[in-house]
């Protein structure tokens, strides 16, 4: 459903597996573990929202793999990154 809709404004579809994207933590990329299904510890900053990390190293992947971030052409409902040592927000994914 995506690609097609992704296809129709010409955005480009990558795709990737979902396999340890959430064993590291996107800030420091140490191996921290997920505390509960929807927290993930970094043993050195502590908690986050484990759904976001895992988005946003999904999107690290991708950006190494094209060589850099397509923002353009996509419409988001939700900030794409948290600031380094902001909070996250607390959403879980159902
Ligand atoms: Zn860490």
């Amino acid at each position: 459903m995506i690609m097609y809709k992704a296809e129709m404004k010409g955005i480009p579809v990558i795709t990737t597996t979902e396999a340890y994207n959430s064993r590291t933590y996107h800030i420091c990329n140490c191996g921290g573990e997920r505390e509960t299904q929807g927290m993930f510890l970094c043993p050195h900053r502590g908690q986050y929202n484990a759904e976001l990390n895992c988005v946003i190293n999904i999107g690290k992947k991708v950006e190494r793999r094209l060589g850099y971030m397509p923002f353009h052409g996509a419409e988001v409902g939700q900030p794409l990154a948290v600031p380094s040592g902001a909070e996250a927000p607390s959403v879980r994914a159902g």
